[in-house]
């Protein structure tokens, strides 16, 4: 709690009349700067990690380089470059977050969700040909459109995408869905439900509320390089600012499903900026 104290002065400014007392509740206010200074330590972290063992590679190569042998030499490169990718990652996903969560308005429109769909299974799709996974698409005919900002809702499929075929084994299958949620009778246009679904791992139960958290990542003997864990931290700060909220059903060895409905976008409203609030 903080307690002001200010003094009142009468109309003319020239004398006091009195002491006004304002108490405010400030908790939330000291839990959102814990939390941004708790985010900064670990981002500077999980930047210095990266960029140690860079230089240590190159210290290496620069010292030692004469002595190893072609193949080491190789070695060490390929890991540097490994760790560079990881540090450009990071560095993606941070700007992203703190952008997200700048205030910066952000055009809300009518969006046909095949296409984003489409393009997240364009860029994936070799991958998971790579990896040995299904990647496929369910989209309703004539799925009415959405009111959101394409390039959020693209990252929050790609990211859950993404993700799923990192945790998914070979010869398992991943399925982007969306479609319409009409309730009978209404004349309202109706809500769209999109899904990403795998069979791959699955997340225990206990971790089903941390995996949103910022660098949280469940210890597996899949926990690649590849991740920052901030990727759904990302996804559930857009789905937010889509008035909606990100669920999942899951189980272990068996798969996972991420879902969230969308608002259908009213003709008569096509189009309007939204302030993203910030957290
Ligand atoms: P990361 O960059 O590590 O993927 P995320 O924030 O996207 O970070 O995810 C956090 C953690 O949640 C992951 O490290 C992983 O342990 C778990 N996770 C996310 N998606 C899946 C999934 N589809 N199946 C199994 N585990 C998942």
């Amino acid at each position: 709690i903080r307690i002001l104290l200010t003094t009142v002065l009468d109309q003319a400014r020239m004398n006091p009349k009195g002491i006004a007392i304002t108490v405010q509740d400030i908790t939330r206010e000291a839990e959102l700067n814990e939390a941004k200074s708790q985010f900064i330590s670990n981002v500077s972290h999980e930047l210095r990690t990266p960029l140690f063992n860079i230089k240590s590679f190159i210290e290496t190569l620069h010292e030692f380089g004469d002595s190893l042998s072609p193949e080491d030499r190789q070695d060490f490169l390929d890991t540097a470059n490994r760790e560079t990718d990881r540090l450009t990652r990071l560095v993606n996903d941070v700007l992203d977050l703190s952008r997200l969560e700048s205030g910066k308005q952000y055009r809300f429109e009518a969006v046909d969700l095949a296409q984003p769909i489409e393009q997240t299974l364009r860029t994936y799709q070799l991958n998971a040909r790579d990896k040995g996974i299904e990647l496929s698409q369910e989209v309703e005919a004539d799925l009415p459109p959405i009111l959101g900002n394409y390039d959020l809702l693209l990252q929050v499929f790609m990211n859950l995408v993404g993700n799923a075929l990192k945790f998914t084994l070979s010869g398992g299958k991943v399925v982007l869905r969306a479609y319409s949620l009409s309730a009978e009778g209404s004349l309202e246009p109706p809500q769209v439900r999109v899904e990403v679904a795998d069979t791959g791992i699955g997340i225990a139960p206990e971790d089903q509320t941390a995996i949103f958290d910022r660098f949280f990542r469940v210890e597996n003997r899949v926990h690649t390089l590849e991740g920052t864990g901030l990727g759904l931290s990302i996804v559930r700060n857009i789905v937010e600012k889509h008035h909606s909220q990100i669920h999942l059903v899951s189980e272990v060895g068996v798969g996972t499903t991420f879902w969230f409905d969308l608002e259908p976008c009213h003709p008569d409203q096509p189009q309007k900026m939204i302030a993203v609030e910030i957290h």
